[in-house]
């Protein structure tokens, strides 16, 4: 990267799965770096913390200590047909750990790592960013990388369109002797969402996903009556969802993860594309030398998200018809046969 020096190279906002993978991948490459977290880590994160077994295996740091289970079926349930073990190699972790240690393993590789600093804004000053933080200090950069999640003041501030938004309610409850052997999901016939359980170390990790975000605390409760589950209060949460291609980011300041709308539309599940995402976004930087990186970033996000089921109109389609189907591939196959899974490329 070129020009005068700026006190790092790049700084990475956000410190979940798509920040540490961009500051693995810049920091292994030789360009320094600061992560900055609003949170002092190990911090709790509201999360199923279910990701599909390749995805795990592919990550620069696994945090072998978050892994709770690997699975190789899940239980699916469709709106008015029977549960059927759908075949899934899965990995459950703890996401409080999986966060914690991959942002100290980030650190023992060299990465500056400052917790508990609040980003609020980001400016461009001649070919430097100014990143502003709500102790009133502030870090000049190169380039940023903005992976602070569904909430991102930083996203906010660019003025992008808008994105669409789900709505998850989530709980942990005691597990009893008679603990589910596989991680569960039960479409609704109402709604357009699901219901999960995942078979945690001590705890059912329970709640519900909804791309309405009206009447979630009722589904909620109701989801609980049906698994034979005592009612309890969900922690509340949203999902952005990108609308089409959607620019992520604009100039030198780039948007990873959830902050980009990332988190796949069908069931909200976002780890995957979060650790791609963080990753791809410090490859753009690294291919470009900070110089126009987003052309380059979004070409490598297209990849992510030319995968069928990572659409917002393919979710929306699913949820229309699931309840016509008696199992999930069988819907899928319907979809694919009226091309609601379109080809490679098209959004
Ligand atoms: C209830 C629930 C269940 C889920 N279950 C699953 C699942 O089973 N599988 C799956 O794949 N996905 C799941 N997801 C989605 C998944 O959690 C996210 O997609 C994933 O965490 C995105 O990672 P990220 O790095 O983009 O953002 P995050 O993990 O949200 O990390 C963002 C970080 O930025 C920090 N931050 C925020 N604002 C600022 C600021 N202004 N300055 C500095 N730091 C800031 C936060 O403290 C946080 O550490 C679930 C989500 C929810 C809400």
């Amino acid at each position: 990267m070129s020009g005068p020096d700026p006190e790092w190279e790049v700084l990475v906002i956000g410190a979940g799965p798509a920040g540490t993978a961009a500051a693995m991948h810049l920091q292994k490459n030789g360009i320094s770096t600061c992560l900055c977290d609003k949170a002092a880590f190990p911090r709790p994160k509201s999360c199923g913390g279910l990701l599909e077994e390749q995805a795990f295996r592919a990550v620069e740091h696994t945090s072998p200590g978050s892994f709770i289970a690997r699975y190789s079926e899940v239980d699916v349930c469709m709106p008015h047909g029977p549960c059927r073990q759908v075949e899934a190699a899965t990995i459950l972790i703890d996401r409080t750990r999986f966060d914690g240690d991959r942002l100290r393993y980030c650190q023992n590789q060299g990465v500056t790592i400052r917790e508990g600093a609040v980003a609020v804004a980001v400016w461009q000053e001649k070919d430097q960013l100014i990143t502003s933080f709500r102790d009133g200090r502030d870090i000049r950069s190169r380039a940023v990388i903005a992976a602070d999640g569904s909430g991102s003041l930083i996203r906010k501030g660019l003025q992008l369109p808008p994105c669409a938004m789900a709505i998850t309610l989530q709980a942990e409850i005691p597990t009893g002797p008679d603990t589910l052997r596989r991680p569960l999901i039960r479409f609704f016939a109402d709604n357009p969402g699901y219901g999960w359980i995942f078979p945690g170390r001590t705890m059912l990790n329970v709640g519900v996903y909804s791309l309405h975000n009206r009447g979630v605390n009722t589904l909620f409760q109701n989801f609980l009556k049906t698994n034979s589950l005592p009612p309890c209060s969900g922690k509340g949460s949203f999902v952005l969802l990108r609308r089409g291609s959607a620019p992520a980011g604009s100039g030198r300041i780039l948007l990873a993860g959830d902050a980009a709308g990332l988190a796949n539309p069908l069931t909200g599940g976002g780890i995957q594309a979060a650790l791609y995402s963080g990753r791809a976004a410090a490859a753009a930087l690294l291919q470009t030398g900070a110089a126009q990186p987003l052309p380059h970033y979004e070409a490598l996000l297209a990849r992510l998200t030319e995968r069928s089921f990572h659409r917002l109109s393919f979710a929306r389609q699913f949820y229309q018809s699931a309840h016509q189907h008696q199992t999930y591939q069988g819907c899928l196959a319907a979809l694919k046969r009226k091309k609601a899974v379109r080809p490679r490329g098209s959004y």
